[in-house]
């Protein structure tokens, strides 16, 4: 495979973007530093690249591309929005119907609020847990990445009783102590940062299904018990959604486990592409936000006609009759392809997997938490992603994310990428 154009549009791009792309997960640093791929178009599972090159796409743009690319009735609504302009700075028709249309998908929004994107919907739930409760700090858990603003751009201290460091020059230690990071997966540890820490405490932050350090189901019990330490404690639970909703089912992760949280961050699949984030939950708790309540929260493209309608219509295709099943269908069938393959091969791999999404990790027994993620082979899984790059196969370049599916993978792709592990898996035995 030739990457001549991606090559000259990288070594262009460098001059005059930091870093030649403009959000670092972009770049291949994790994978050998090779250059990423410039994208052209994209249709259903597929994209091409400025050199012609065809690739079955798992990256999903890191996860809002799940009806695919192009898809005709997300097209035709942003290009309803366009025709009727796209943006007023007042409020639309478009917003209600999408605020419903989430709130009987997850009931726990009992009011919502539209943001840009999930670092803002995040930030802004603490906000207003911090409001809520009069109280500073926050819990969240290891390797869990809820967006790039101060708050949670902070690293563990050395254990459940210790606050947390800067993972972010620009982060101060002040806003560093307010965070406390604990294992997920792990009770005791949240217990104890809670005794700690006690009223100090104004939520626990958790993404009910890990999505940042692969796919990680939560334990038998843990989401329970979240709620139930958080709760006695006098703490909110804040689920970070941005990943985890409409992912696995019609609906968010909360739905699928069954516990309720008291206020939940979304973006990523809700904007079926364009920018968004969204946050919401109880009423009371909501009711602190301006311009009912004295926490402030505003934005010019807040809920803007494009991003809500591109919204709209993704919603209106997961909704149609066995969406989630056809995603189960061929997770199953790759996750089954891969371990097969990793038998015949005798490649040490571990794949996580629930419905669309997976993570295959190498060296490693089982992933529970980050540092189960931590300890899988780098250098494996960056060989494993350059070989499947050649052959057409694009993956997110990292060891720590999932591989996405859309509605629009077909089981002709999933045999086309299976082909591919097993030429890679061959190779990397040699
Ligand atoms: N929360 C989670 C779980 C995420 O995975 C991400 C992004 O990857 C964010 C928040 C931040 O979302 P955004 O990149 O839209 O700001």
């Amino acid at each position: 495979m030739e990457w001549k154009e991606s090559i000259s549009l990288y070594e262009e791009a460098k001059s005059h973007i930091l870093g030649g792309v403009n959000s670092p997960s972009r770049s291949f640093k994790a994978v050998g530093d090779i250059t990423p791929i410039f994208m052209e178009k994209g249709q259903g599972s597929r994209f091409w690249d400025v050199d012609g090159n065809e690739y079955i796409d798992y990256l999903a743009a890191y996860g809002p591309i799940i009806t695919g690319h192009a898809h005709p009735h997300i097209t035709k609504a942003i290009e309803g929005a366009a025709r009727d302009g796209v943006l007023y700075g007042t409020p639309t028709k478009y917003e209600n119907q999408f605020a419903k249309m989430l709130q009987d998908a997850i009931p726990s929004l009992e009011k919502v609020r539209f943001v840009n994107s999930g670092t803002e919907a995040v930030m802004t739930t603490i906000r207003v847990a911090r409001a809520y409760t009069n109280r500073n700090k926050v819990i969240k858990f290891a390797g869990c990445y809820h967006g790039h603003s101060d708050l949670v751009l902070v690293a563990a201290g050395s254990g459940p009783s210790t606050l947390g460091n800067p993972d972010s020059a620009g982060v101060t230690q002040n806003i560093a102590s307010e965070v406390i990071t604990v294992p997920f997966n792990d009770p005791q540890s949240l217990a104890q940062a809670l005794d700690t820490w006690g009223d100090d405490i104004a939520a626990v932050l958790v993404e009910p299904i890990v999505g940042n350090f692969g796919i990680v189901e939560p334990s038998p019990g843990f989401l329970e018990k979240v709620n139930e330490l958080s709760h006695a404690n006098g703490s909110l639970v804040i689920y970070d959604e941005v990943i985890t909703a409409f992912r696995f089912m019609y609906g968010g992760a909360q739905n699928l486990v069954g516990v309720e949280p008291d206020m939940t961050a979304l973006g990523k699949i809700i904007g079926g592409g364009l920018p968004i984030g969204a946050y919401g939950g109880k009423q009371a708790i909501m009711e602190q936000v301006a311009p009912l309540g004295p926490a402030y929260q505003a934005g010019t493209m807040a809920g803007n006609p494009a991003s809500i309608r591109a919204g709209i219509a993704c919603l209106e295709i997961l909704q149609q009759e066995g969406t989630y099943d056809h995603l189960d269908h061929l997770g199953k069938m790759l996750e089954d392809g891969i371990n097969d393959l990793a038998n015949e091969y005798d490649i040490p791999v571990h794949t996580n997997r629930l419905r669309g999404a997976l993570t295959v990790y190498f060296n490693v027994d089982k992933v529970e938490n980050y540092h189960d993620a931590e300890n899988s082979d780098g250098d494996m899984f960056a060989q494993f992603f350059r070989s499947m790059l050649e052959q057409g196969i694009h993956l997110a370049p990292s060891k720590y994310e999932a591989w996405f599916l859309t509605t629009e993978h077909t089981e002709k792709d999933i045999e086309e990428t299976l082909k591919a592990v097993k030429q890679t898996f061959s190779k990397m035995k040699s």
